[in-house]
């Protein structure tokens, strides 16, 4: 089954997340489990836990059908060293938090090497963080998100997730969620079926599907190839809507988070009905 959803709030406290993604249809949902613009958060308490846990089961929700992502503040592949250690701490932080909701995945960005060092460097030092994390952790696999490539951001290419792969020592805690609107604007076409199928082959041969442990559903603002990260609703950008009838309807997205990050929120009710009614046709 193919599980859509959307980045909810959080506002409040983590356990009203689940109640908020149903309140708009969804089968999966996204969330921040902390401030994602503040370093340091006041520790999950044990009320707070048993809250979200409870949520969860009483609308429906496995793991498997929730994505939470990290704070736009770290930088797993920073070239100092004391913005390093401070990101490396915070996503461990953030890993642990996981651990404690029962959630099984962590989505993150890679990193940037800020002109500072060069790309390899920059994502051994991102390899380095991950296995960092993962020995400190049991249970949650960290789930690298691919990039539209703006700035110094790492991740753009596929290439680099599996750069990335290679370096992490547990295998079976690494994984990766593709961003339809940061393919895209790192250069890879999603505008027809056809296109869809070799970006997705590109995507097998060189990661592995295996590898696939959520999706962002993003239509894009800019032309293919731009490296400019701006979401539109679906199939109102340079991408449209082909792409996403195309991923409802493939059985290689089932089973993970398929989540909408588009910029009008008031819509995504429709959005995820439409993605189902897709899904439907199969
Ligand atoms: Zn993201
Ligand atoms: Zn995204």
């Amino acid at each position: 089954m193919h599980y859509f959803g959307a980045h909810v709030s959080a506002a409040g406290g983590v356990e009203n997340a689940p109640r908020n993604a149903q309140a708009i249809g969804a089968t999966a949902f996204a969330l921040f489990t902390k401030n994602q613009r503040q370093w340091i958060a006041a520790p999950l308490t044990a009320p707070q836990i048993d809250a979200f846990r409870r949520a969860c089961d009483e609308a429906g929700y496995t793991p498997a059908q929730i994505l939470p992502h990290d704070s736009y503040l770290i930088n797993l592949g920073h070239p100092d060293a004391a913005g390093l250690e401070k990101s490396r701490a915070a996503f461990l932080d953030e890993m642990r938090r996981c651990e404690q909701l029962g959630l099984d995945r962590l989505n993150f960005h890679p990193g940037s090497h800020l002109q500072k060092i060069s790309e390899e460097e920059s994502l051994d030092r991102i390899a380095e963080s991950i296995n960092i994390a993962l020995r400190e952790t049991h249970g949650v696999t960290a789930v690298i998100e691919n990039t539209a490539g703006q700035g110094s951001n790492l991740g753009f290419r596929f290439e680099h997730l599996a750069y990335l792969i290679d370096r992490v020592e547990d295998k079976s805690r690494v994984g990766v969620c593709i961003d339809t609107c940061h393919a895209f604007a790192a250069g890879y076409d999603l505008r027809t079926a056809e296109a869809c199928e070799a970006t997705f082959a590109e995507l097998e041969r060189v990661v592995g599907f295996r590898y696939l442990k959520g999706m962002h559903l993003n239509d894009a603002l800019k032309i293919l190839g731009s490296r400019v990260d701006r979401h539109t609703p679906l199939g109102e950008g340079q991408i449209g809507i082909e792409c996403f009838r195309y991923i409802a309807r493939d059985p290689r997205f089932e089973g993970i988070p398929l989540i909408l990050e588009t910029p009008d929120e008031a819509r995504w009710p429709e959005e995820i009905a439409r993605l189902k009614a897709f899904a439907e046709e199969e």
